[in-house]
């Protein structure tokens, strides 16, 4: 058994279950039903408002920021958890055009995330200060950077394919031509080593129900880098990013650092799940834990592609250039997720006809792997995926 397989058991999995989209949605870690019930039964109902003081729960949204912090390379009071990554994302672009007032050019890609694209947009409409959100291809970024760009907003790893992003050479070539460099690591936090404070990043964001665990609905966070973060003026000026939100003035005054990046009241019982999830990452390595996510990528893949031929490595074959997950083209990829699903083996499906696999090294073992690889070929060589109710879409895929 390897270090990470006795972590396993953190994971209120259920039985029978082989479970490869940690990457959308991490499993319940079995601490979590007893700190929200502590949250709520210990904190909330004898404390009542002096809970805010008395457990802590103002803290909450930067304590957790320093815990998401060590993942990702980030010193201590640099994160703040709070929102949701899409407000996030709307953060950190308007703070960055803020501080390009002369610059026009918001630049991204079109592997990034919707939300983040459609987040930007927004904004920029909403400025209505000419700005544009330009989309190029992931491999062209780097060559679209110059001195028209305000900001370049790209998501480390992209959800459809893993394909990663050079961070260091991108950022660097963002501030060689004065950008503010923005990353998403909604996919990369909890799944690989980030350091953003050796790549100099800017800002980053990213969500905590993916690799994070921090279950559904769990809050975003975002990190400014220490020297840029008083240049920022907070473009969502809410009461707990004021410098003194129990003073009541009528005008705003950001707060000290990365606290001005609070909007308003955090989810407390959410967020004392994230707390306890965040546990399963103590003592963790993350240059051990990307090893052994590369082991479980490379074994799938292999084992895949040994027996299956109609499908096609929609991800990377370099393990180097990939995030934690590997995705698979099929034209019926829908159905056999379907199919695999019936079968207990969830993973899921993005449009058009990708099938994706998150390998999480924190309870995924190479059993999952080989489980998950002979069902994925068997319903594809005998056609088992070819069933109506199989076909029929639900409305989350
Ligand atoms: C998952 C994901 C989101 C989702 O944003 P929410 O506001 O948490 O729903 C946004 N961006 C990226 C890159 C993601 O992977």
């Amino acid at each position: 058994m390897t270090t990470f397989e006795t972590r396993r058991g953190m994971f209120a999995l259920p039985d029978g279950i082989t479970y490869l989209d940690g990457n959308s949605l991490g499993p319940l870690p079995k601490t979590a039903v007893e700190r929200a019930r502590t949250a709520i039964a210990d904190e909330w109902g004898p404390m009542l408002i002096t809970g805010w003081n008395k457990a802590g729960w103002m803290d909450l949204p930067s304590r957790l920021g320093d815990r998401i912090g060590r993942l990702i390379g980030a010193p201590a009071g640099s994160t703040m958890v709070g929102d949701t990554l899409s407000i996030k994302v709307y953060q950190a672009v308007a703070s960055a055009v803020e501080l390009r007032p002369e610059r026009k050019i918001v630049l991204s890609d079109n592997g990034n995330f919707p939300s983040d694209l459609y987040m930007a947009d927004g904004l920029l409409r909403s400025l209505k200060q000419g700005h544009e959100l330009k989309i190029v291809d992931p491999e062209a970024v780097s060559d679209h950077i110059n001195e028209d760009v305000a900001a370049v907003l790209l998501t480390q790893v992209d959800y459809r394919t893993g394909r990663l992003h050079d961070m260091k050479a991108i950022t660097a070539k963002a501030h060689t031509h004065g950008a503010i460099m923005i990353w998403d690591l909604a996919h990369s936090a909890g799944a690989l080593p980030v350091d953003l404070t050796a790549c100099n990043v800017d800002i980053a964001v990213g969500c905590t129900y993916k690799y994070l665990n921090g279950g559904p609905g769990a809050p975003g966070f975002i990190h400014v880098r220490p020297d840029l973060i008083d240049q920022v003026r907070p473009a969502l000026s809410g009461w707990l990013g004021h410098e003194a939100p129990f003073a009541f003035d009528l005008d705003y005054r950001p707060g000290q650092g990365i606290n001005r990046m609070r909007v308003g009241t955090p989810p407390v019982i959410q967020m004392a799940v994230l707390d306890t999830a965040l546990d399963a990452f103590d003592g963790v390595d993350m240059n051990a834990l990307r090893a052994r996510s590369i082991e479980l990528s490379e074994q799938f893949i292999g084992e895949v592609e040994a027996t299956c031929k109609q499908v096609e490595l929609a991800s990377p074959r370099d393990p180097q250039a990939r995030g934690s997950q590997v995705s698979f083209r099929f034209v019926e990829g829908y159905a056999a997720m379907q199919a695999l699903i019936a079968r207990s083996i969830i993973g899921d499906f993005r449009a058009p006809d990708i099938m994706r696999f998150g390998f999480c090294p924190l309870y995924n073992t190479s059993q999952d792997v080989s489980h998950a690889a002979a069902a994925l070929c068997d319903i594809i060589a005998t056609g088992e995926w070819d069933q109506p109710a199989f076909r029929t879409r639900k409305a989350v895929t």
